[in-house]
């Protein structure tokens, strides 16, 4: 909570803000973007991780496949095996003790803008959490894509215990990343304590199933209600999150900051 965000804050007085974020917001804090050169995507490797040959041919023609629903609902196991890291540091209370992940001066900039009465409302795509550990009210914040802090059966939406989750994770998904030497070699499927199914994660939307309610529920009348949306960390490539963007009223302004351009998915 640095004077630069002070003085942003300051310029903003009176304002009615709305915020659409993304992962270059949180990639201070150490957890790796998604779409930048070196991000999950970039680096992801399918030959590491447990899948038929078929799947390993379409995480390579489209990485964002290792999180659709079409693979997972056949096959949990690339999902677990690539997020087991960034679950268990979300999620696992000895990691937590650690402090693993912590807000950055970007989250915070919002915590500000809420303590001055002008935040109506943060989008948020990321799924870490971040945003809530600013101290930003839960209702003043959609998580459009979910989130990783809480567990749940992808099947029959019974929440699954956290503690239990990451013990199951530890225990039965290898570590691709050979930094566990406890890990397993090989994976087994983690199951739902009401149906049986091995579809339990994290509660984060996979391609292909839908947002949440309050996302298709608040949207429209939060970018007409509004005076300043800023759009941060995102390169508006995924939708329907960046249609947002199209649907402020016409007096607001916009403002985007992001390492690389978004003109190409920016309307004007
Ligand atoms: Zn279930």
């Amino acid at each position: 909570m640095g004077p630069p965000s002070m003085a942003a804050a300051a310029l903003l007085a009176g304002r009615r803000v709305c915020a659409l974020i993304g992962a270059g917001l949180s990639v201070s804090s150490g957890i790796p973007d998604f779409r930048s050169p070196g991000g999950m995507y970039d680096t992801l490797r399918p030959e590491l991780l447990t899948a038929s040959e078929l799947e390993r041919r379409a995480m390579r023609a489209d990485p964002t496949a290792v999180v659709s629903w079409e693979i997972f609902s056949r096959n949990q196991l690339p999902y677990l095996e690539l997020r087991r890291p960034f679950m268990l540091g979300v999620l696992d209370k000895e990691e937590k003790g650690k402090d693993t992940y912590k807000p950055t001066l970007g989250h915070f900039f919002f915590r500000v803008c809420h303590d001055k009465g002008l935040l109506k409302r943060l989008y948020t795509q990321n799924i870490d959490g971040l945003d809530y550990k600013t101290g930003i009210p839960n209702d003043k914040i959609i998580s459009v894509h979910g989130s990783l802090g809480r567990v749940e059966c992808e099947g029959c939406k019974t929440p699954y215990p956290s503690e239990k989750f990451c013990s199951e994770v530890r225990e039965k998904i290898k570590d691709i990343y050979n930094i566990d030497e406890h890990a397993p070699k090989e994976s087994r499927p983690i199951e739902c304590l009401s149906c049986g199914k091995p579809l339990v994660k994290p509660a984060t939307v996979l391609y292909g199933r839908n947002l949440p309610p309050e996302f298709w529920e608040r949207k429209d009348e939060d970018m007409q209600d509004l005076d300043v949306l800023i759009v941060a960390g995102t390169s508006l490539a995924v939708q329907p999150a960046a249609s947002l963007v199209t649907l402020t009223n016409k007096r607001s302004a916009r403002i985007v900051v992001n390492k690389e351009e978004v003109e190409r998915n920016f309307p004007v």
